[in-house]
């Protein structure tokens, strides 16, 4: 499938805010959003009044980039937040939350979701014992998630786990770093997520 492959920290700048696509060198002082917290662009300093439709596209742009979707899947994930029940722009959230590249990320296997999202796809990965090697896959309470046996021995998974100590491990999941298991004990909910999104504005872009 199709994927943006310019540079990540564009989007940053664009969406005004550190969306984290880069692992480690987004804590350093080699941010690109650190030294120029503007729009990219000739006029990315000149300030414009941004409607509301502006501010509802940017919004559903910023979570999309966040969790490094494409249009058409953000929007399927959208259709079936609409179908669950409960609030649609939290289902939201909590199916994002769910994709396995980002539970990757959230134990801490992978310094960023792109990283995950490729070492699934490469079939690094066993939920509840099998491979799964697609990324959008939805984790289910009680899944066991571990880095494959040819895997285990890599440095940059102990490094990344490392790095990730800072990040800390979401409420959620349950990790075994020496065992390089992770367990989700239970969903993860709207409250999981401290990233400042306004769910409610995708809502009102969707409904349009
Ligand atoms: Fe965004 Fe990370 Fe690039 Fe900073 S380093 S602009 S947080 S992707």
């Amino acid at each position: 499938m199709a994927r943006y492959t310019g540079p990540v920290c564009k989007l940053c700048r664009r969406e005004g805010m550190k969306l984290f696509l880069k692992g480690e060198r987004c804590l350093t002082d080699k941010c690109a959003f650190e030294r120029r917290p503007y729009p990219p662009g000739q006029h990315g300093q000149s300030r414009s009044k941004i409607s509301e439709y502006g501010l509802q596209l940017r919004e559903k742009q910023k979570v999309k980039r966040i969790y490094g979707l494409l249009e058409t899947q953000f929007r399927n994930l959208f259709k079936k937040a609409e179908r669950m029940r409960g609030v649609t722009g939290e289902n939201l959230i909590s199916l994002l939350e769910r994709r396995l590249d980002n539970v990757v990320y959230r134990l801490g296997f992978a310094s960023s979701r792109r990283e995950a999202r490729i070492l699934v796809t490469h079939g690094h990965f066993r939920v509840n014992g099998r491979k799964v090697n697609i990324p959008s896959y939805l984790i289910k309470e009680g899944d066991t998630i571990e880095v494959a046996e040819k895997l285990k021995a890599s440095e940059k998974i102990k490094e990344n786990l490392k790095s990730a100590e800072r990040r800390g491990i979401p409420e959620w999941l349950s990790l075994d770093a020496e065992n390089l298991k992770g367990v989700v004990t239970r969903l993860p909910q709207r409250m999981d997520v401290t990233m400042p999104i306004e769910e409610h504005l995708i809502v009102e872009l969707y409904s349009k």
